[in-house]
């Protein structure tokens, strides 16, 4: 067996031989804490107060609020809805109607509590009148706030609702009833697609119930394997 004197010689002299490299490419200073990820709370606060009086396309001319997003930063499950419906746009927080009542016991379902273990925001952050699909040209708009809400969560595992979420969020044109059942890599986040709760409530076979109860199994799963390592 190698003695353990030599093995210690060996890793110092190649930390030394390190050190000595980055010396000749000029580095003067060797940080011995990591600086701290940027806080999300505080990102999250000033990406809100920027999107205030937001213009950037035709939803601003019927909103009442902006709907930017709710729960925790820290969380590692962000939740994905379409856009904020009547009682959102007048309440300025996602989910808050029948759905989201109805979308906070699915969560429930699977011991996520939505104000501690997640953050819930909408493809668009504005109500479209009549709860009518965004417009493409609405979902390009507001894109980079998502994006940057994303950035500044690094969730683990992205839960996205409906048919309208997930294939803003995919890319395709294929129905929620065909990608869910799976996870997919968007941006290098897990993302499990899944029935919109006030899909569920239009339809309340248990057929559907069954599939979103799967999906919300398959978000657990992976989001106690990316965050505390087990299965
Ligand atoms: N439906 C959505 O997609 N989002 C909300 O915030 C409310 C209802």
């Amino acid at each position: 067996m190698e003695d353990p004197r030599d093995a210690l010689g060996e890793a110092l002299a190649a930390v030394a031989d390190t050190l000595r490299h980055h010396r000749a490419l000029g580095l003067t200073e060797v940080a011995l804490h990591r600086p701290e990820p940027p806080d999300a709370s505080v990102a999250l606060t000033e990406q809100e107060r920027a999107l205030q009086g937001c213009t950037l396309c035709k939803l601003c001319q019927s909103r009442k609020t902006i709907v930017f997003g709710s729960g925790n930063p820290k969380a590692k499950l962000v939740v994905i809805g379409e856009g904020p419906g009547e009682e959102e746009d007048k309440q300025g927080k996602p989910f808050v109607g029948r759905a989201g009542q109805l979308l906070t016991k699915m969560l429930a379902a699977v011991k996520f509590d939505r104000e501690r273990d997640c953050y819930i925001c909408n493809v668009v952050k504005c109500h479209p009148e009549r709860n009518r699909n965004p417009e493409p040209d609405e979902v390009a708009a507001c894109n980079p706030f998502l994006l940057a809400q994303l950035d500044a969560l690094q969730p683990a595992v992205i839960l996205a609702l409906g048919n309208f979420a997930a294939q803003t969020l995919l890319g395709t044109r294929d129905g929620i009833t065909k990608l869910r059942g799976r996870a997919y890599i968007y941006r290098d986040i897990v993302l499990v697609p899944t029935f919109h709760p006030a899909f569920l409530l239009r339809n309340p076979g248990d057929q559907y119930k069954r599939m979103a109860w799967d999906d919300l199994k398959l978000a657990r799963r992976e989001w106690e394997r990316l965050t505390t390592g087990t299965t």
